[in-house]
């Protein structure tokens, strides 16, 4: 579907009238002034304004937002708080943004089975603050937690400091209720901890608003653990920094969180949130313990010999619960921390195999003198899913250009140590021509035809995430396939 530049007012007036008359006064959104907090999501460099916005409340009037726009053949983005940061929520000129923001109830907490179903625009902090009072927890934990929903985590597969030991949003949500372009409700998943047919759930946790509207959610709540201490260790290079990484997992220990920062994005963070961070080290790593005293005291021992053999220069560990948050905090508030230093940051995720981990480091620090950019890492290091965050200014001429082109070479260097282009950030609108670099024609043509299954008339979230032939041939198709790429002779970054 290619979008037209303008909209005609009498389609803007037609597409609103038919949805006002199914709809609540006041969730219906066409005035340019309204709609314009919905132009983009966390990547805030692309914009477009939507032609309309819908709040619906409940599943019933979810519903009728697909009617009409199938009807009238619209098409839809979804949206939860919009903190995606690779232009998922990004709305279409001609179409629709079905917002989850009023779609925000606790449905229930069952604290005997340890679930609680929950609407599509609960946020992520909000599920683990009403399970607080059961000594549970849901374990997925996105940095931007405070404010982005579960709807959103669900499309985006999200992930966070503690999904190395408790597992990804996918490992963590036992079904989801959708509403599809046809206007049917279904269920995808089960209560127990299998369900029976194709693994429809999984298929859909991950597919960025482009298989249906979730309307309801049932996650996995877990005990809160009895203790927990975090060590922060420093190293003098980063490659010393990532080789650490790999010997704690080889040693096979599976911290709660195993977290790396650069010098650069130590430096940033510890003016704004005095973390109590090591700043003249080259990298530091979080690694945290849980789980009983006894189990938090022999984890951190075996993981502070660990590190000082592989060559931390300095280890300090938590000694009390605020000191622990202190140095998480830290590490959650790099993102925003970025913009003291630099007006404008560009947040890349990709995903490496954790040996690569200083190779990659390496690359990036020779990408810095080819772009003529700063960039600060930050990253799962335990999962191998990288953050750089490329420092640039967008007032000046061609800035955001040489950091767009520093990310995709980026991506290409994940691609060809084996890695993948994104890690829990999805593909978006930013990544859409990294997937031509990832994937074979067929293997794009599969997800074509899935998506199709899910959606005939390509109206849920159209052209993103998944590259057309032609827009992969315009890209200039540049598959990287078990590390060997085409022309390795050619210079890459
Ligand atoms: C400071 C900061 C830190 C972050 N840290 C992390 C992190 O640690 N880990 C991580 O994984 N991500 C992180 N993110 C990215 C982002 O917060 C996540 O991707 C999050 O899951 C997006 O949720 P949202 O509600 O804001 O969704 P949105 O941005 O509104 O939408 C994201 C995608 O989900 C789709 N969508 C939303 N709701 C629905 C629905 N009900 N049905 C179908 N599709 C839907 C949208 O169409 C879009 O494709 C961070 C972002 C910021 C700004």
């Amino acid at each position: 579907m290619s979008a037209p530049l303008h909209v005609p007012h009498e389609r803007r007036e037609q597409v609103a009238a038919a949805l006002r008359a199914r709809l609540p006064i006041g969730a219906v959104l066409s005035d340019p002034e309204d709609t314009r907090p919905y132009e983009c999501d966390g990547l805030a460099a692309y914009r477009q304004l939507p032609m309309i916005v819908t709040l619906p409340t409940n599943e019933e009037q979810v519903l009728a937002v697909l009617d009409v726009c199938r009807e009238l053949n619209v098409p839809i983005v979804p949206r939860g708080a919009g903190t995606g940061l690779s232009g998922g929520a990004l709305p279409i000129i001609d179409g629709v943004v079905l917002s989850t923001a009023r779609l925000n109830r606790i449905v229930r907490v069952d604290d005997y089975a340890r679930t609680a179903v929950v609407q599509p625009g609960v946020r992520n902090l909000a599920i683990s603050e009403v399970a607080a009072q059961y000594g549970l927890y849901y374990a997925p934990d996105p940095s931007s937690q405070i404010a982005c929903t579960i709807g959103g985590n669900v499309a985006e597969n999200s992930g966070g400091v503690h999904c190395l030991k408790y597992g990804l949003t996918v490992h963590n949500v036992l079904r989801v209720r959708v509403a599809t372009i046809e206007g049917e409700i279904i269920e995808l998943g089960s209560e127990a901890l299998d369900a029976p047919g194709l693994d429809l759930l999984a298929v859909f946790i991950g597919s960025e608003g482009m298989l249906g509207i979730v309307t309801e959610v049932t996650v996995k709540l877990v005990p809160k653990p009895a203790a927990a201490q975090v060590i922060m260790a420093s190293f003098n290079d980063v490659v010393t920094g990532g080789n650490a990484v790999a010997s704690v997992i080889a040693a096979g220990i599976i911290p709660a969180g195993l977290e790396m920062m650069d010098r650069t994005s130590a430096r940033m963070v510890e003016p704004f949130v005095h973390a109590g961070y090591d700043t003249d080290a080259a990298a530091i790593l979080l690694c945290e313990a849980d789980g009983t005293p006894l189990e938090v005291a022999e984890e951190i021992e075996r993981m502070t010999q660990v590190l000082e053999a592989a060559g931390a220069s300095a280890i300090a560990v938590s000694q009390t619960e605020a000191e622990r948050m202190k140095f998480w905090s830290g590490r959650k508030n790099a993102f925003p921390a970025a913009g003291r230093i630099s007006p404008d940051y560009y947040c890349m995720d990709g995903t490496i195999p954790r040996k690569n981990l200083a190779q990659v480091l390496t690359g990036i620090e020779q990408m810095e003198t080819t772009y003529g950019l700063r960039c600060a890492n930050v990253f799962h290091a335990g999962d191998g899913n990288l953050h750089p965050l490329i420092l640039f200014d967008a007032n000046q001429p061609g800035e955001f250009e040489r950091a767009e082109a520093f990310g995709a070479a980026i991506l290409a260097l994940c691609v060809e140590v084996g890695g993948t282009i994104t890690g829990e950030h999805g593909v978006g609108m930013e990544k859409i021509n990294s997937m031509c670099v990832q994937f074979e024609r067929a293997e794009l043509d599969a997800f074509s035809a899935v998506k199709r299954a899910f959606d005939v008339p390509m109206l849920l979230n159209p052209d993103k995430a998944i590259p057309t032939p032609h827009r992969c041939a315009e890209f200039g198709k540049l598959h990287v396939h078990h590390g060997a790429v085409p022309f390795p002779e050619l210079p890459r970054f």
